[in-house]
């Protein structure tokens, strides 16, 4: 093995849980050279099952303030919230489930590779149906 090739990161699924591992791994200055691929086969990353939820009156079981995707900014959700159209009349108790959605996938799409000379997170819009031993 080459030791000093930069390490390749692959996540599979782009729900809740890989957005927020690879918005994470990012973020780490020793993997600042890290290739990190994403794979998820929805058409848009980030809110998988959960939060792909299109109706509004599905909502959230947690109130805002606990939803944070960054843990330095446990306010992030709600102030991302307090933002948009359905807070108008007042940030929700409870939002629903598709703003979450929403937030997940904008903070994801932050990450994504934005050309292939830019070091970003690659997501690859299929299944995974193997992984080597
Ligand atoms: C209807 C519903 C409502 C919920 N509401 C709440 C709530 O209000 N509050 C709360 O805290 N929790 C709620 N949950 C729990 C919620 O599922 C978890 O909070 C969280 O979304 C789980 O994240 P996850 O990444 O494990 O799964 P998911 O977000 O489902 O992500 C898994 C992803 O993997 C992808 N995938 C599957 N197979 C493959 C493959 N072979 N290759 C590549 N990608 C693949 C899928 O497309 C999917 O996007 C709810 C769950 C459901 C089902």
């Amino acid at each position: 093995m080459n030791q000093s090739a930069a390490p390749v990161i692959t996540v599979v699924g782009g729900g809740f849980a890989g957005t927020a591992l690879v918005l994470q791994l990012r973020r780490q200055p020793a993997l600042a050279q890290a290739e990190i691929h994403l794979i998820e086969p929805r058409a848009v990353p980030g809110p998988g099952l959960a939060y792909t939820a299109r109706r509004p009156e599905y909502l959230l079981n947690v109130r805002p303030g606990a939803l944070s995707l960054y843990p330095e900014q446990p306010q992030h959700f709600a102030a991302w919230l307090q933002q948009q159209p359905e807070s108008a009349a007042g940030v929700p108790e409870f939002a629903s489930r598709s703003a979450y959605g929403r937030y997940l996938h904008e903070e994801l799409a932050q990450v994504l590779q934005p050309s292939a000379s830019q070091l970003g997170v690659v997501w690859h819009a299929t299944r995974a149906v193997a992984a080597p031993s």
